[in-house]
């Protein structure tokens, strides 16, 4: 069997495969068991244990065309699994001779691959049953820093829901404090923490519900003279701010860092969200150019918001998140996704890039970092003298 199996797959020598590995999108999948993995592998090697390969390989690679190289400790397990891929219609795809054993013997690079302890095993288990998921990408999560704007409606089930998932960093810059009538829709807050600074609130919370995650909070007024120094650093920023100058002020920032935002707004029965990833997207400044004005634009505090409407934007917010952190499925990049309660009704709307967009058509070297005026326009070329 192992020599038929043999006979049909193309062998190559783990120079060869490193060679290989080097081409676009090609992959290194490692079909040995778990303890034999953990103590060093290929860089970046898929893994699946030769008896979860048919199981799991449709969800890790995708694509039968896939330059593939398989290997095992020493070429003979790998040989039975490149056989079963080739049943399973791979068509791209060697054995790596002399396996694992001989790539070492031969100087070739290779790392401890990144794991999790055995209780992040057990509390993270339903992700790791997710091939999108999985171990890799439950490490990537909890290397992970997201940076929320607010810890109010939005922000709150954004914030339980990503530190649930394990996002190892979560910042949070709000510099409010806890208000009875947050209460109806801010579900990171409670009673015992009425006058409490919201970020203190929301760390207490966060912490209790998974030690694992880092909070880090900022407790000011986010503002273009720290805005920079703030989103430095994070891979996402989810955007729960309720205001034009705020969310004007961030899109120009996350321009200027290359750092993708998940926008989110509610109003009164209705909500929307939308991914904005600088220079391949639209931004938010090409799908509201002008904020209305300021008697068409009342704040919650102004209009009212049903309490559980956050809950479902905020909820498709950390969705959005975590999809660009583990690089998986269609972000809504270029979609409004519009949720209306009443009718009870989810609508997609495509957004374009504006070509003169005052934000995103300008190279991010030249974009200027200033405070926007009340109805942010025009756009700022200098920053105003304090
Ligand atoms: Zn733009």
């Amino acid at each position: 069997m192992l020599t038929s199996a043999r006979a049909r797959t193309t062998e190559v020598e783990p120079g060869d495969a490193a060679d290989r590995l080097r081409l676009p999108g090609a992959v290194a999948l490692d079909v040995r068991e778990g303890d034999e993995y953990e103590q060093g592998a290929l860089k970046d090697a898929v893994h699946i244990p030769r008896g979860y390969l048919e199981l799991q390989v449709g969800g890790r690679i995708p694509e039968h065309s896939t330059p593939v190289v398989v290997y095992c400790a020493s070429g003979v397990r790998s040989a039975l699994a490149a056989d079963t891929l080739r049943q399973l219609g791979y068509i791209n795809l060697v054995n790596m001779a002399g396996g694992f054993n001989r790539w070492k013997d031969e100087g070739l690079p290779w790392e401890i691959p990144a794991t999790l302890t055995k209780d992040q095993h057990h509390r993270y288990h339903r992700h790791l049953l997710l091939p999108e998921v999985d171990v890799a990408g439950q490490v990537r999560l909890l290397r992970s820093k997201v940076l929320l704007l607010g810890a109010g409606g939005l922000g709150s089930p954004v914030a339980l829901y990503l530190a649930a998932a394990g996002v190892g960093t979560l910042g949070i810059v709000d510099m409010d404090v806890v208000d009875e009538s947050n209460l109806q829709r801010q579900v990171l807050h409670n009673v015992d923490r009425l006058g409490e600074r919201k970020v203190d609130s929301a760390k207490k919370t966060l912490t209790s519900l998974n030690p694992d995650v880092n909070v880090v909070t900022y407790d000011v007024r986010l503002g273009a003279d720290n805005i920079l120094e703030i989103f430095a650093g994070y891979d996402v920023v989810v955007d729960g701010t309720d205001n034009f100058p705020t969310r004007y002020l961030a899109n120009d920032a996350s321009l200027k860092l290359g750092i993708p935002v998940v926008h989110g707004s509610i109003f009164r029965f209705e909500g929307q969200a939308s991914v904005y990833l600088p220079y391949e997207g639209p931004c938010y400044r090409c799908q509201v150019p002008e904020p209305p004005p300021p008697e068409l634009a009342p704040s919650c505090a102004e209009a009212g918001v049903l309490g559980v409407l956050p809950g479902i934007i905020g909820s498709i917010q950390a969705v959005e998140a975590i999809k660009i952190l583990l690089g998986v499925g269609e972000p809504l990049v270029g979609r409004l996704l519009a949720y209306d309660a009443l009718e009870g009704t989810f609508r997609t709307f495509r957004l374009n890039r504006d070509l003169h967009c005052p934000a995103c058509s300008v190279p991010a070297d030249q974009l200027v970092i200033a405070e926007y005026d009340e109805l942010c326009m025009p756009h700022p070329l200098q920053a105003p003298a304090a």
